[in-house]
């Protein structure tokens, strides 16, 4: 089962992006902003009411130029309405309906998705009476919002989540190494899916309670089980390169979303670029094991340093994402493919290890007594005890007097030191300070 995917259409300018980041909030910061990551985001997850859902903004797939940005945002529309549980159409106030507006909502009328006919920018009470001319869009009740100002944007979630189950973290069928192979358009993806299971070396086995949807693929290898998790590519093929971009972003998210590690794929005479980093910042902000798999590499002109070189300049890119490892490979000469199987069984391990409190204690206690946080306001902070309080993903809570003083560069000093001692390669690590 995917979890709820929430996606925002309408016009430029009409406050997709302003929504996106009301929606997802601050609390995330976990991805270092010199990384790049965390600026011009177009996609975030968040939590209301205990339910957990991700919000994708289709303004990140507008194409520049004129002539075609009216029939991307229909196809977009259109993609919204194949892939997306929720629809927010956000349409805006002050600029009254317009043409394009009319065209979208005819799109939408046909769906029996959900979708929420917002009204943006509403700032004050005085404005509401500009709701009412939506109507005309046939789409029910507008819901009048002010995504700047954050007016009645919570009981507008409020409806937004109203049919989400509550999320339960744990999928069931724990044994099963759950894959999402993801990556831009032609990297190679479906490729490799298609020559690791063209193997006589791995079993294709039957997936019980197999969804309507979906064609993920079960599959047996070294006394493994795993899922490969369908990411198809788009079926009516499109000419727009923003709307092959939109639909592959929200293929990726509902792949990760249900995986347990996602094998981020390059193509080796591209590179690493922004959409890839975003994607794995995505994988990371899911709490995901993460791999990175330069594919094409038959296309590499190689000397003995070429690998070591690459690994080198990607790295420098990754910055905080240190703890991906990167494999080379090709699916076309099947060089490798199976390594990457045994590296997500390693990852997938990883994420689910367990370290004792006692074995932390030993190891951390000394560190954090050689180098604590820096006092705040003349308080000395004292972290007194560390205990590891999940698995998969790995969350560690270190107990403080004062826990709300810790800067975030501290974590990361912390996250350094677990890695050092602990490995947990391939795996986005949690940590919290509690009272203690
Ligand atoms: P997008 O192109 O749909 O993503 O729109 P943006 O989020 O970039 O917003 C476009 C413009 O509308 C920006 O100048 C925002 O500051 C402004 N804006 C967004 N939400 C509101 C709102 O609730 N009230 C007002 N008055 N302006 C808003
Ligand atoms: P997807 O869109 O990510 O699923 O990419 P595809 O699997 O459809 O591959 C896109 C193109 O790249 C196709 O023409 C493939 O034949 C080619 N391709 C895929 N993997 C490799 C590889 O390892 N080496 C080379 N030379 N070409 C590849």
């Amino acid at each position: 089962m995917g979890k709820n995917i929430v996606a925002i259409i309408g016009r430029p300018n009409v406050g997709k992006s302003t929504l996106l980041n009301r929606i997802i909030g601050e609390r995330d910061a976990i991805v270092d902003p010199k990384s790049g990551v965390t600026r011009d985001r177009h996609y975030g997850t968040a939590e209301w009411n205990g339910k957990k859902f991700t919000v994708i903004d289709t303004g990140g797939y507008v194409p520049d130029s004129d002539d075609i940005f009216e029939s991307a945002i229909r196809e977009q529309a259109q993609i919204a309405i194949d892939e997306a549980d929720v629809i927010i159409f956000l349409v805006d106030a002050l600029s009254g309906v317009t043409p394009i507006d009319i065209e979208i909502a005819k799109i939408l009328r046909q769906t029996r998705k959900k979708v929420i006919l917002a009204v943006n920018k509403i700032d004050n009470e005085k404005l509401e009476i500009l709701s009412s001319q939506f109507y005309e869009l046939g789409l029910g009740d507008p819901f009048p919002i002010s995504a700047m100002h954050g007016r009645k944007v919570g009981d507008f979630l409020d409806e937004v989540v109203k049919d989400f189950v509550e999320s339960n973290e744990q999928e069931e069928n724990k044994n099963q190494i759950k894959i999402a192979v993801v990556g831009q358009p032609n990297v190679g993806k479906s490729s490799f899916v298609n020559a690791v299971i063209g193997e006589n070396r791995i079993i294709v086995t039957d997936i019980p309670g197999t969804t309507r949807d979906s064609i993920d693929t079960a599959f047996k290898y070294n006394d493994s089980e795993f899922i490969l998790i369908d990411t198809a590519g788009l079926r009516k093929k499109s000419k727009i390169k923003e709307s092959i971009e939109f639909y592959s972003a929200i293929r990726a998210l509902k792949a990760i979303e249900r995986c347990d590690v996602a094998v981020v794929m390059l193509d080796a005479t591209c590179g690493l670029e922004r959409q890839d980093l975003r994607i794995i910042g995505e994988a990371a902000e899911l709490k995901k094991g993460i791999i990175i798999a330069v594919n094409k590499w038959d296309l590499v002109e190689k000397n003995s340093n070429t690998a070591l070189e690459y690994e080198h300049a990607l790295r420098e890119r990754l910055k905080v994402f240190d703890y991906v490892p990167i494999i080379f490979i090709s699916a076309k000469t099947k060089q490798r493919i199976f390594k990457v199987l045994d590296l997500a069984k390693i990852v997938y391990d990883e994420r689910n290890k367990r370290i004792k409190t006692s074995e932390l204690n030993k190891v951390l206690f000394p560190i954090v007594k050689e180098t604590p946080p820096p006092a705040v306001s003349g308080k000395e902070i004292k972290i007194k005890y560390v205990t590891q309080v999940k698995t998969s993903p790995p969350v560690f809570a270190f107990f403080a007097n004062f826990p709300d003083d810790i800067p975030e560069h501290y974590k990361r000093f912390l996250e350094r030191k677990i890695r050092q001692h602990f490995g947990f390669i391939g795996v986005p690590l949690t940590i919290v300070f509690k009272k203690k």
